[in-house]
């Protein structure tokens, strides 16, 4: 499995419109980031987590030239911007595009994109195929996908596990139960927002918390603001086997033996 960070900023990416920080004046690529979002090639299916604002950048900068499914996280905007985008697969694969979320996130899909599901559809605009995830194991494109609901503040998330890869994005607490579905992972991918206290976002404190119980072989932080600070001088002090991520690290997975 070859996992690509797609984007690891938070929602106003970083630059941040209108900032002149240190984090937001840097040149170093890393502190570029775009809306959180992450390619998976598995079992030689091509899927992606969310579609943000950022969507067509990052699959034009990554040449991903064709897509199985689409899997969401939940529904804040960060997070779903880009779904018109889809429409270039639909031309380029001439079918309609699975995609999975929980009905809530699907319900908003349909309020926002309204135009989407008309009874009279403009031609060329996004065909979509909709499969309501509820918190159970489920089958994308052969791919078994197990959802790990957690908490956004008040806003339930999934955040998904694909063999021995999870992405937890976007939230502030996980409960002992589903944390359980996590252990063993190999790699794992989690939101840590800043180092000051947030609402509804671990900070990298209890990020770090939260990976020194699941002790996976590597982890990589996501949903990054410029408040984290700068990329170099943030990663020198992490514990060993957990990185900051940045946009377009390529994580290889190894497959294990079934
Ligand atoms: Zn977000
Ligand atoms: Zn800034
Ligand atoms: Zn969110």
């Amino acid at each position: 499995m070859v996992v690509t960070l797609l984007g690891t900023g938070t929602s106003s990416g970083v630059p941040l419109i209108g900032c002149e920080c240190e984090v937001c004046r840097s040149v170093d690529f890393r502190d570029k980031r775009l809306r959180t979002s992450v390619h998976l090639l598995v079992d030689g299916q091509s899927l992606v987590i969310d579609t943000g604002p950022d969507f067509r950048q990052q699959m034009l900068r990554e040449s991903i030239k064709r897509l199985d499914a689409v899997l969401f996280t939940h529904e804040h905007k960060d997070h779903t911007a880009g779904l018109d985008e889809i429409r270039a697969y639909n031309f380029l694969q001439q079918r309609d595009m699975p995609i999975y979320g929980r009905k809530s996130v699907l319900n908003q899909l349909q309020t926002e994109f309204a135009y989407i599901f008309a009874e009279k559809k403009y031609p060329g605009i996004p065909r979509l195929q909709l499969h309501e995830v509820t918190n159970q194991p489920f089958e994308v494109a052969g791919i078994r996908v197990t959802p790990i609901e957690v908490m956004h503040y008040r806003l339930p998330v999934y955040g998904y596990r694909i063999h021995d890869f999870t992405y937890l994005t976007d939230l502030n607490y996980i409960s002992d139960a589903e944390l359980e579905k996590v252990y063993g992972t190999r790699i794992l991918v989690l939101d840590a927002l800043q180092q000051k206290p947030h609402l509804s976002h671990f900070t990298l404190e209890q990020a770090i918390a939260v990976v020194e119980r699941v002790r996976p072989e590597r982890a990589y932080f996501t949903h990054m603001s410029h408040t984290m600070g700068l990329h170099r001088e943030v990663e020198k002090r992490l514990p060993p086997g957990i990185r900051l991520g940045y946009d377009g690290l390529k994580i290889v997975i190894p497959d294990t033996p079934a």
